[in-house]
């Protein structure tokens, strides 16, 4: 399983998925292990290959892991079945009582679970808006405060947060930072580096990037005892991944710079594109000057400023709807990180009590194409303001 130097380029070592082999056939590509179990000695110990059961020891694993840790500078990774099952992991590692503080906009569905289920099960939870690090330091309360969750740039609004800034606040209170690093993916932002304790991944996006294949990622800066805690809340809640959907996660991260440079240069072009179009109110962006937190993007992102921005339009809810209807090249639909350029009404998506404005679409910017993208969005702007 000899595999490249750490210290080769990202994009070499991804491409080259560490460059392991197989050592019983020589392979390049490796080998899916369904097995759910493993051979014990004749002594009765398992210390031939210390695999036990693969709700915790799925040699398929191993692989996909040991490259994302290096990609994001790690002392450990572990895979999910969902990148909820990954971010929930985490805080179910905490203990009830525990206060954690979290962004009040950010990924929808894990927002839902922390107000709901994460609260009955005993967690202090408090939203704040965490790209301001004056509310976040006011947040904190020292000896009490075991995990403060960013998201940056966070959905939909595509805020940035200083990472280094929130890790200096947070350890300061003696918590932890976790950061949901989907969006920018190890290409555009390492957060470990930047002080971050935790990295977490939908691999649903970015990682795979092909729309098929739902996963998760954590990724840890110490392999300490609150790490044997999470790797022991994945083996007792069982939130793992197919062996088969950890081989195709490996296969698709292969090609996530070359795809993830695409997406980011056909996004800039975009928003620079759209910014001051009659159609458009705003766009948000971080890649933009006008973006408030264009500077710390310029800082803390590397190689682009990512795939999704946002457009607000200057004629409201209904013409927003209407451009989504009306787009031929980006596909109506929810999601994000895949090859394929998708468009969103996240208002109606998030339902009623949804901080996000009715007139933005979430745009994931696939790597198509760029003329076709622009033209495609300035069609349907047109169809759309001719409508309304
Ligand atoms: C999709 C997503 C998640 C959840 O991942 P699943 O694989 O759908 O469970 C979490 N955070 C962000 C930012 C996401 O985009």
């Amino acid at each position: 399983m000899a595999g490249k130097p750490d210290s080769l380029k990202p994009e070499t070592l991804a491409a080259n998925a560490l460059g392991w082999i197989d050592e019983k056939t020589g392979a390049i590509v490796p080998a899916i292990h369904p097995s759910t179990t493993f051979l014990r000695d004749a002594d009765n110990s398992y210390d031939t290959t210390g695999r036990v059961y693969s709700r915790a020891d799925n040699p398929t694993y191993d692989q996909v892991e040991a490259l994302l840790n290096t990609l994001e500078g790690g002392q450990g990774a572990l895979v999910f079945s969902s990148g909820m099952a990954a971010a929930t992991a985490l805080f179910m590692s905490l203990k009830p009582g525990d206060h954690v503080v979290a962004p009040s906009v950010m990924y929808w569905s894990l927002r839902n679970w922390l107000n709901d289920f994460a609260r009955t099960w005993g967690l202090d939870v408090e939203f704040v808006q965490s790209a301001d690090l004056d509310a976040l330091a006011k947040a904190m309360r020292p000896g009490k405060t075991a995990l403060v969750w960013l998201e940056t740039p966070s959905n939909p609004l595509w805020d940035v947060t200083d990472i280094q800034a929130a890790s200096d606040i947070a350890h300061k209170a003696g918590a932890r930072l976790a950061v949901d690093s989907t969006s920018a993916s190890p290409v555009i932002t390492k957060p470990l580096a930047f002080g971050a304790d935790y990295v977490m991944h939908a691999g649903t996006k970015y990682l795979n990037g092909h729309s098929d294949v739902i996963a998760g990622a954590l990724v840890t800066a110490a392999d300490d005892d609150h790490w044997n805690r999470v790797k022991s809340v994945r083996k007792n809640l069982g939130a793992v991944l197919g062996p088969f959907e950890s081989w195709l996660l490996l296969r698709g991260m292969r090609t996530l710079y070359p795809r993830v440079r695409t997406a980011s240069a056909n996004a800039l072009d975009i928003a620079r594109y759209f910014e001051g179009h009659p159609g458009v109110a705003e766009v948000l962006y971080p890649g933009l000057q006008s973006h408030p937190q264009h500077e710390i993007a310029l800082r803390q992102m590397t190689d682009g400023f990512g795939g999704m921005l946002s457009i607000r339009m200057s004629a409201g809810t209904a013409a927003a709807i209407a451009v989504a209807a009306n787009t031929k090249v980006f596909t109506r639909a929810t999601s994000l990180g895949g090859v394929e350029s998708l468009i969103e009404h996240r208002a109606s998506i998030e339902g009623a009590d949804s901080p996000v404005p009715g007139d933005l679409l979430r745009l994931s910017v696939g790597i198509e194409a760029i003329e076709d993208l622009i033209g495609d969005l300035a069609q349907a702007i047109a169809v759309a303001s001719r409508g309304a």
